[in-house]
């Protein structure tokens, strides 16, 4: 059995890398899916490339509670249900020191990374709270919501964000049998990476590998996927209020080398 066979699952942020990742895997996987993001003509070419008939394009920009509210309904009337969030839709934001912060900047990147999110938390709760539907919340935190230093200072306080909005939701919506959790990559090759530091995928790919704690593997879009699948399926039956770090342990291990050191000297 297909492990979200029957689902209907909602993603943002479909167009491009980790989401159009995570949309191939639901719709392969059995799941009914909509895929919206801003990039409409990217959106709809991902959705032909697929050639599923249980997969549809919505225009959303998550920043504009009204179509995140419009696109909860579209999903809504087309299948009837929702059972997965995807809330994956995210920006990095402006790259600028902390003394020389571009609060405009820093305002746009809350609005979508974290404002965004909780939009579609609530819409996408108050469509399963009241069809009793026990549903899965998932959104796309990142490493930079644990470790400060891995990423611009905006997009590391929306991804620290996330995670206390991923366990408050959490806190209220056990009641339902509603699940909400988190995906935190490492760096991985998609065009927010490559843009914001003007790099070629195999660039950005070279450079997360060079600091990476596991060797010996390359950090892609589909190992997000394959951790959105496992939160959003059956699997996951007990897993709420979790972030599910895909990093290869590099939030929890010391980058000084210092204790690599001691243990290869002691
Ligand atoms: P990406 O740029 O390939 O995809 C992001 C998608 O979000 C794009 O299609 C974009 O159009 C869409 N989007 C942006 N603003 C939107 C809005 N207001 N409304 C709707 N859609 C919007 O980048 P990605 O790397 O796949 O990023 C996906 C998520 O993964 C983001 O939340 C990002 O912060 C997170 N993330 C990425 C990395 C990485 O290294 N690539 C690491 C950790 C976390």
């Amino acid at each position: 059995m297909s492990r979200l066979e029957g689902k209907v699952a909602l993603v943002t942020g479909a167009a491009s890398g980790i989401g159009e990742e995570t949309v191939r895997h639901f719709t392969a996987s059995g799941a009914f899916v909509v895929a919206a993001d801003v990039q409409d003509e990217l959106g709809q070419q991902v959705v032909q490339s697929i050639g599923s008939e249980k997969l549809t394009y919505h225009h959303c920009d998550v920043r504009d509670e009204k179509q995140v509210e419009a696109t909860v309904n579209y999903t809504l009337e087309k299948h009837g249900k929702l059972d997965v969030l995807f809330s994956n839709a995210g920006i990095i934001g402006p790259l600028t020191s902390i003394i020389e912060l571009d609060l405009d900047g820093f305002d746009d990147t809350i609005a979508t990374n974290v404002r965004g999110v909780a939009a579609t938390f609530k819409h996408a709760a108050r469509a399963m709270v009241a069809r009793g539907t026990r549903g899965s919340l998932i959104c796309t935190a990142s490493v930079s919501a644990s470790l400060g230093g891995t990423g611009p200072h905006a997009y590391s306080v929306s991804k620290h964000a996330l995670v206390g909005l991923v366990r408050t939701a959490c806190s209220e919506l056990g009641a339902h049998g509603i699940r909400v959790n988190c995906v935190s990559p490492y760096g991985v090759a998609t065009p927010l990476s490559c843009r914001a530091y003007s790099l070629r995928p195999e660039e950005v790919e070279a450079n997360s590998a060079a600091a990476a704690n596991l060797k010996g593997v390359t950090l892609k879009a589909r190992h997000v996927a394959e951790a959105a699948l496992f939160l959003a399926s059956d699997e996951s039956e007990y897993v709420s209020g979790h972030n599910l770090v895909v990093d290869g342990g590099f939030t929890v291990v010391a980058h000084s080398n210092s204790a690599g050191e001691l243990v290869k000297e002691g």
